[in-house]
């Protein structure tokens, strides 16, 4: 049965959506504390090891509270950690979660040469097959690094078989972001295929996109901000939001590196008020998989491989 697609601005809904709650994206970005961009200059690949690794006991508080609002969430996991701790993936997908790639060594992608981004970018899908038995179909880069310059890496994401993204910032930063770029669920047809990308959730004010949902946005902003943010979105708006965060944010205990001034103080601020309002947003709106809220509003079906509903419009086709 061919749906019809309600139009809204320049946006693509489902059906029925109005007076119903929007299905919001819960996602968790699996990475321990010391692989993060901002401490890239300080920490080499190759010492990860020597590092204290705290994402396993971090993973499942996590878990845990996820368990207790009965919610399921998609992890876009590390393939250097997948590879190391097989078991907490293996859990992550037995508690019903969603898993998904977040590459294998955390380099921002326009830091690499598509070649190498490509060979990342299989290594951790074979490490994350591998261990759940199931295809991989989400993926987010790290640092949200699918820029501009880097769009080729969507590209990459079609040929491999993914089904949807969620790299894609809509806004001005400097280490990330287009500007301009769609705030909502949208098909991106290249010229080898096409996926689903999933930006991440900002909130229209003053003409600027202002990001809401996720890491230092969602530590940083207090939480009624936060809140009415994805309301506005989910509300007025009737699309989907999506929120991030990283196991790592719910440690205020884990150690303090150095590096830059300004990454530290974005790195640590208000750890130990991140599960108070993840709690608040967890009893506030409806979350669930990133594959579920997509095929909730109508940008993926939810066939396990991803096939495109045919009446989703051709317009929705450019990325801006
Ligand atoms: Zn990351």
């Amino acid at each position: 049965m061919v749906r019809t697609l309600r139009r809204v601005g320049p946006l693509v809904i489902g059906p029925g959506a109005a007076g119903h709650p929007v299905l919001n994206a819960l996602t968790v970005d699996v990475e321990d504390y010391y692989q993060v961009s901002a401490f890239q200059s300080i920490v080499r690949f190759e010492t990860w090891p020597a590092y204290e690794s705290r994402v396993e006991r971090n993973t499942h508080r996590v878990l845990d509270l996820f368990d207790e609002h009965a919610v399921k969430a998609t992890f876009f996991v590390l393939g250097w950690e997948a590879e190391q701790r097989p078991r907490l993936i293996e859990e992550i997908a037995n508690r019903g979660h969603e898993v998904a790639s977040h590459g294998y060594r955390h380099r921002p992608v326009y830091s690499m040469t598509p070649a190498e981004c490509r060979d990342d970018i299989i290594r951790a899908k074979q490490v994350l097959e591998d261990i759940t038995a199931a295809p991989v179909r989400g993926f987010r880069a790290a640092s949200f690094s699918i820029v501009d310059r880097s769009l080729w890496c969507l590209d990459i994401l079609t040929s491999l078989g993914f089904a949807y993204d969620s790299s894609i910032f809509p806004i001005r930063h400097d280490r990330y972001g287009i500007a301009g770029a769609r705030r909502f669920p949208h098909v991106v047809r290249r010229s080898n295929g096409a996926i689903v990308e999933f930006p991440l959730s900002t909130v229209r004010l003053c003409g600027q996109n202002i990001p809401v949902a996720g890491g230092g946005y969602l530590r940083f902003f207090p939480a009624g901000l936060i809140a009415a943010g994805i309301r506005r979105i989910n509300s007025m708006e009737r699309q989907p939001a999506i929120v991030y965060l990283h196991p790592w944010e719910l440690d205020p205990g884990q150690p303090r590196l150095g590096g830059p001034l300004p990454r530290r103080l974005r790195h640590y601020a208000n750890l130990q008020r991140m599960e108070e309002k993840l709690r608040r947003l967890l009893r506030e709106f409806a979350f669930g998989t990133v594959s579920t809220a997509l095929a909730a509003c109508g940008a993926l079906s939810p066939t396990p491989r991803g096939q495109w509903q045919e009446a989703i419009d051709d317009e929705t086709a450019a990325i801006r």
